[in-house]
């Protein structure tokens, strides 16, 4: 799809707030939907040779992604290419599932930890029960919002937009999550890999630090193997064939329980059915689900009643009284709060989601907004 004054004017739609961060696939910013008032969060996807715009894949995929409503999602509301980047809006989240396990002020009971792995689940799920993978699990792409819902955000991106590259530095974390079969560079995976990426945030969740923090492929490997031996071809047949497969020493698996010394049976049986190597015989995120740890006491904690970090005073998103915008350089930093340090908003000089530099105070125009909408719903109907 070519881009067109008309993408720009779906642009002017949003109201260009400070960067909230630089993620895997470019910048996200916070922005104002002039048409309903909410916050937004803006992902800035750099499409990289794709000058001429976004290609008709994507436009199918990110309808699909569009579709895909459910409470432990993050909705993808809008789309629109501009300047060669593709923009994807989603719903703002007040903070993050990393900023929870990291928050030394917060005490997570085993409830607490038993609701947080049930709504990642519960989101997993959903999207593996419309046939699409997440293959980028860890804790910061866990968002929560003001009531405590946790929910997947960057579903689908990995597909859509190819694998996270492990080059830059934000994207080391990734590895940690990273299923033994992706390790061994297996081309053909499932499911599977999210599960273990699960598991992964579940023993962080109960441990309150990373599990397995590889510092390479290859030592990542050699701590997966470190805390469940070194799979065996009876584990695991598949093994062999993995095109990056190499034989490792043996090392036996010390007891689930030293590892885990303060989680409770149910959890340490749910945990080593999703640790385990063949992901053929990985249990699935709906059996896991069904795991007697999510019906046993303690049921876990309404969502509402969760432990969050203490959100910082923020200045009124939207308002024409706001003094003059700061907008952040683009930082290779995980969350970054709105406060009052970072937000202080002047109507005259906030920008346009476009970043025409001087162009002085943005005319929204959202009834044009409204039909370029139309437009960009319709090509991505009829492509
Ligand atoms: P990554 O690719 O490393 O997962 P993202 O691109 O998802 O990172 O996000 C970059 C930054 O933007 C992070 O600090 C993240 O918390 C923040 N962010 C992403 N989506 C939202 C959202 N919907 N609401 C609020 N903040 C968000």
């Amino acid at each position: 799809m070519a881009e067109t004054d008309q993408s720009k004017k779906v642009a002017d739609r949003y109201l260009k707030r400070e960067v909230l961060g630089e993620g895997t696939y470019g910048v996200v910013y916070k922005a104002i939907d002039t048409r309903t008032g909410q916050t937004v969060a803006i992902k800035k996807i750099r499409l990289g040779k794709q000058k001429e715009g976004v290609n008709f894949t994507a436009l199918r995929e990110i309808k699909l992604l569009k579709e895909l409503k459910d409470p432990n999602i993050i909705e993808l509301t809008d789309a629109f290419p501009l300047k060669g980047n593709l923009h994807l809006v989603f719903e703002f989240m007040e903070t993050d599932l990393e900023a929870v396990i990291r928050d030394r002020n917060i005490f997570l009971s085993p409830a607490d930890i038993k609701s947080y792995i049930q709504m990642t689940l519960k989101g997993l799920a959903f999207c593996h029960r419309k046939w699409v993978l997440h293959r980028d699990m860890k804790p910061n792409n866990l968002l929560i919002g003001t009531n405590g819902q946790l929910k997947l955000a960057d579903f689908g991106l990995a597909r859509l937009f190819g694998s996270p590259d492990r080059r830059f530095t934000h994207q080391v974390f990734a590895r940690w999550y990273r299923a033994p079969e992706l390790l061994f560079g297996a081309k053909q995976y499932a499911s599977g890999v999210d599960v273990w990426a699960a598991a992964c945030i579940f023993a962080e969740l109960l441990l309150r630090r990373p599990f397995l923090p590889g510092t390479s492929d290859i030592d990542q490997l050699g701590k997966i193997f470190a805390a469940f031996g070194t799979p065996t071809s009876s584990h695991w047949p598949d093994m062999v064939y993995l095109p990056d497969y190499v034989e490792y020493q043996y090392v036996p698996a010390p007891p689930l329980r030293s590892l885990f010394p303060m989680a409770s049976d149910d959890a340490l049986d749910l945990l080593s059915k999703m640790f385990t190597y063949d992901p053929k015989a990985r249990i699935s995120v709906q059996r896991a689900l069904e795991h007697w740890y999510f019906s046993s006491s303690p049921l876990p904690t309404d969502p509402v009643k969760l432990p969050r970090p203490a959100p910082k005073s923020r200045a009124p998103d939207f308002s024409s009284q706001d003094g003059p915008t700061v907008l952040s350089p683009p930082r290779k930093s995980r969350r970054v709060m709105a406060g009052p340090e970072s937000f202080d908003g002047n109507s005259n000089q906030e920008e346009k989601i476009d970043e025409r530099a001087g162009e002085g105070r943005p005319t929204v125009n959202s009834a044009d907004g409204c039909h370029v909408k139309r437009k960009l719903d319709l090509e991505l109907r009829h492509d």
